[in-house]
């Protein structure tokens, strides 16, 4: 297993990579959107759109870290409910959401989406816990320490599972693959936001320059660690390309399996399900 310009074994990697995201938590959404010039929030806006969640949904977000995924969740479920709401005043007619009555029981209400934060490391969750306080965000979010490749859940739980990314820093990432499809239900959902093969020549040369020359200068000047941000280009390099990924996926067993590029490839998204 490769970490930054070592070699290490598997259990060195997972404390490693453990105490990456511990050094960097506090500077983690900072750092993102300095190194990525704030294009990740239009990658998240992506992953959403394409999930396109609807009222009363259940989200696992694995290696969810400081929380960007559960937020844009629970506002793009808000902001749908809002407009099926709008337009059933409008047309005199009942929100589609209030038609599903063996998952909604109560009928009149309005489902509550839910979202489950996991992620591995207490310091990077401490963060969200922090950025959910400071933005008023009280119901429908908890967060549960754990690992992907031992999820803390029971089988069928999850309409909707993501990993934004995560799934690079995972040791196995077969067993982590085989546990998402454990904890989806039937017709469940997995998406995953990774930094993928940039597919057009140009795009990629200046892609490793600035990958391998400013990116470990930003982590120096801005969170004063270089090590951290050398391991994260690493683990780039070392990542699957997207067909590769898309092999893995349907080797554990995901169905409808198929990726988009973002940024000519410098991310890919994954998406597949469970039958
Ligand atoms: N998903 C967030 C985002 O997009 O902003 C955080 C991504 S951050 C680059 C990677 C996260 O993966 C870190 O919070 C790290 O603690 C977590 N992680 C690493 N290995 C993990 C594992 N085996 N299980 C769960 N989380 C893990």
């Amino acid at each position: 297993t490769h970490f930054g310009f070592e070699t290490v074994s598997e259990t060195e990697k997972a404390s490693k990579v453990y105490k990456v995201f511990e050094n960097v938590a506090q500077k983690y959404d900072v750092m993102n959107d300095a190194m990525s010039l704030g294009i990740h929030r239009l990658w998240k806006d992506a992953l959403l759109h394409v999930m396109h969640p609807q009222p009363g949904a259940r989200l696992l977000d694995v290696a969810g870290g400081t929380g960007d995924i559960a937020f844009r969740f629970l506002e793009y479920v808000r902001s749908q409910q809002e407009r099926q709401q709008r337009r059933a005043v409008l047309l005199g007619q009942t929100p589609s959401w209030q038609d599903v009555s063996d998952r909604y029981p109560d009928g009149g209400g309005a489902p509550e989406s839910a979202v489950v934060v996991c992620d591995i490391n207490k310091e990077m969750l401490k963060v969200g816990r922090q950025r959910a306080d400071s933005r008023g965000v009280t119901t429908g979010l908890s967060w549960v320490v754990g690992d992907a490749e031992e999820l803390p859940f029971n089988d069928d739980q999850f309409d909707l599972y993501t990993i934004a990314f995560g799934i690079r820093n995972v040791t196995h990432i077969d067993q982590a693959l085989k546990e998402a499809l454990r904890v989806l239900k039937p017709g469940g959902r997995f998406l995953c936001l990774e930094f993928s093969k940039v597919t057009n020549p140009v795009l990629e040369r200046l892609y490793d320059v600035y990958s391998f020359q400013v990116i470990p200068v930003l982590g120096e000047v801005i969170a004063g660690d270089w090590k951290s941000y050398q391991y994260l280009v690493e683990s780039i390099r070392k990542f699957p390309d997207q067909e590769e990924f898309k092999g893995l996926m349907e080797d554990s067993g995901f169905f409808c399996v198929q990726y988009f590029n973002l940024t000519g490839g410098v991310v890919a998204l994954h998406s597949g399900f469970k039958l």
